[in-house]
């Protein structure tokens, strides 16, 4: 009797299946051609399958078993459309086209729903049909073979989803919108993931909320939660994850919104996640598709989603924090500032009138010379507590945007002339010497601005306990009057000298001997703001201070001569120049400089850079006078990749003397982007020779 080689598993089921039975008869009455077939087929390694005739008998090798499932090994010798009744509609045609056109088919990752098991099963396989001729040519049957597939598709679905996940962005919107905005993420493949909810749980209170959630809803809003009470009972003692019937932890009458398939998702995944163990738990529900089971890789994308939403929650968290530290901040700041309105508008009139009735006193106690010095005495700490009164009170008018101004054009000389000399009637200490004082049209706030020259004098005299003198000067460069006072006192460290114009701001090595509250400064730089003027300090520690400030001058006419040739650039702040010879744009930068100045200037070096093909600029700041720290951020992060991107390599940059001048070019050179080598110098020679070596 003919039969198999019994070496597998179906060669035996296949022997001792009773063929007389069927219409193919025993198997020694079977065509060689379909004998030959399954010989081979039995022998394989990899799933194939073989159906013969009209009636598309079936036969399968034993790498085929795991795609019947559920439906078991003993499906051969029946009909293909019997055993694979649910995909019969998918795959009857393509087997009508083998059968009786001779067609073969080679499909990768094929999609089909296979009911192998209780569910319908979402399945893909690499497979391939071929007819299976007879010795004369015609087609006697079906050949396949095919590779199951399925478990890596959806893994790879699934990890693409989560690799397209954009981080939600933390800068926008509300802090309870980034858990919402990561659920929107995960909502976008509800085949894998059909519904998740994100739950708290507040051990003190004991009591369960959903911060987010997708893919459910209650249609009744009366009921409030998803969790059934069993539900809510499994979730309180879950300590590890597990797979959960969804229809024991969700209320029954949630209803699921996405319907990836006809079939309600029936089970759910739970993780557990301690956040502030004492304080609150969260737990991550994420519903399974109804149409596979839960494999390793499937609970390895539970993982990967669970972590995502934790994540995003703890940011959340955070953020929830910072906001709320934030406004309590906010709050004591602005009681602060109701405090110090309040207080410094109480003092005012008490003061005014102790100072009137003592102003009497002075006056009566003409002829008691011991008298007099006290009242005298207490009329200058009197002065000085208006002072400090004064200061508060337009802080506080600062902070509420309601300090006023009465613009009128004066002649600034006149200004300063008179400052000066009321300054000078109130001490003996110093000399206030006045170097040079330029006749200037400004337009301004008288009083204001004699704060300024005030605070800044007054601060001259403070900070210079050794010195007897402070100097003084007005002049006028590049449109504007530049004013400067300037003391022989202790100095100010280079490391804290940006930060004088600070709210309350003084140096601490310096604040336990000078008396004083760090609001003079802030005031002088807020007035001067108002007036569209700069400011900058030069100091020596030890040596002395000088304070600048710059204003516009009316009607100024910028009288140099714009010069534009080839090799040669010129304006009043800016002079650039071709030098073949030494294979560099020599750049000389000239006095005040601005936002406008520096990006007119550095667009200017971009232009010849390009037409000269040069790759090395020696940019000169040693002329430079001031700060130009609203042009520091563009030109290290705009306009050196614009150079770059030109073709420049190398970058000289000699220091400025002028401090301010100096922590610009720092800043520009700290925050640079690209690939361009610069450096900095103190002296112009030392920069050449690298230049020149570079
Ligand atoms: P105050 O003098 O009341 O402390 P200011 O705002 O006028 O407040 O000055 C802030 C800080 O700047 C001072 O505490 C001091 O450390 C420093 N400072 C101001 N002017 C000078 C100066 N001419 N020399 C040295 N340090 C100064």
């Amino acid at each position: 009797m003919k039969s198999f080689v019994e070496n597998s598993r179906m060669a035996c089921l296949i022997n001792a299946h009773p063929w007389n039975e069927s219409s193919l008869g025993p198997i020694e009455e079977w065509p060689s051609e379909l004998y030959n077939a399954v010989s081979t087929m039995l022998e394989a390694r990899i799933p194939m399958y073989v159906a013969w005739g009209e009636d598309c008998i079936q036969f399968y090798n034993d790498a085929y078993i795991p795609i019947l499932g559920a439906k078991g090994e003993n499906e051969i010798g029946k009909p293909t459309w019997g055993t694979w009744s649910e995909i019969w509609p998918v795959i009857g045609p393509m087997f009508d086209r083998v059968l009786h056109n001779g067609e073969s088919f080679g499909f990768p990752g094929f999609n089909l729903y296979l009911q192998r098991t209780s569910y319908i099963e979402e399945t893909y396989f690499d497979f391939s049909y071929s007819p299976l001729r007879k010795n004369d040519g015609t087609i006697g049957g079906l050949f396949l073979s095919c590779l199951e597939t399925t478990s890596r598709v959806l893994h790879e679905r699934r990890m693409e989803m989560l690799a397209s996940t954009i981080p939600v962005n933390y800068d926008t919107g509300q802090s309870g919108d980034f858990l919402k905005e990561s659920h929107i993420q995960l909502s976008r493949s509800p085949k894998d993931l059909p519904f998740s909810l994100f739950i708290e749980y507040n051990v003190e209170k004991e009591s369960f909320s959903c911060l987010s959630k997708f893919g459910l809803s209650n249609p009744d809003p009366e009921v409030k939660g998803f969790l059934s009470p069993e539900g809510v009972d499994i979730i309180r003692n879950l300590s590890t994850e597990g797979l959960f019937e969804s229809k024991k932890i969700l209320k029954d009458s949630v209803l699921y919104d996405l319907k990836p398939w006809d079939e309600d998702p029936t089970y759910c995944y739970i993780i557990p996640y301690s956040y502030n163990h004492y304080k609150c738990r969260n737990y991550v529900l994420l519903g399974l598709s109804s149409r596979t089971s839960c494999d390793d890789l499937y609970v390895q994308f539970f993982r990967l989603c669970g972590r995502y939403l934790q994540h995003q929650y703890e940011h959340w968290q955070m953020r929830r924090q910072e906001e709320q530290q934030l406004q309590a901040i906010q709050e004591l700041s602005s009681k602060k500032d109701e405090f110090i309105s309040v207080a410094s508008h109480e003092l005012k009139t008490p003061l005014t009138s102790a100072k009137a009735y003592l102003q009497i006193a002075e006056r009566s106690a003409s002829n008691s010379p011991q008298v007099a010095k006290f009242v005298s005495g207490a009329l200058k700490q009197l002065d000085r507590l208006q002072k400090l009164t004064a200061d508060l009170l337009d802080v506080s008018k600062i902070n509420a945007g309601k300090l006023d101004y009465k613009m009128s054009e004066l002649n600034f000389s006149e200004l300063l002339q008179e400052a000066v000399s009321n300054f000078q009637s109130t001490i003996s200490t110093h000399a206030i010497e006045i170097e040079q004082n330029q006749e200037a049209l400004i337009e301004c706030d008288w009083q204001r601005l004699e704060q300024v020259v005030n605070n800044l004098i007054s601060n001259a005299v403070k900070y210079s306990p050794q010195a007897n003198r402070v100097v003084v000067a007005s002049s006028i460069i590049q449109n504007y009057l530049v004013v400067s006072v300037r003391d022989f006192g202790v100095g100010i460290p280079q490391n804290r000298i940006h930060l004088l114009f600070e709210r309350f701001y003084r140096i601490e090595e310096t604040a336990m001997h000078f008396q004083g509250m760090g609001l003079g400064l802030f005031i002088v730089s807020e007035i001067l703001n108002r007036h569209k003027g700069r400011f900058w300090i030069e100091s020596e520690e030890g040596k002395g201070s000088t304070f600048y400030f710059m204003l516009p001058v009316k009607g100024a006419q910028n009288v140099h001569e714009e010069i534009d040739t080839e090799y040669n650039y010129s304006n009043s702040h800016i002079a650039i120049a071709v030098d073949k010879d030494k294979d560099f744009l020599n750049v000389n930068w000239l006095g005040f400089q601005d936002n406008q100045s520096v990006r007119h200037g550095c667009l200017k070096m971009l232009d010849m850079l390009k037409k000269s093909g040069l790759r090395k600029v020696f940019n000169d700041n040693r002329n430079v006078l001031g700060t130009w720290s609203d042009a520091a951020e563009w030109v290290g992060k705009d306009w050196f990749p614009m150079m770059e991107a030109a073709g420049l390599t190398h970058f000289a940059w000699i220091y400025s003397k002028s401090t301010f001048s100096q922590l610009s070019a720092d800043k520009s050179v700290d925050i640079l982007q690209g690939k361009v080598v610069t450096r900095l110098f103190n002296n112009g020679k030392e920069g050449e020779d690298w230049l020149l070596k570079v």
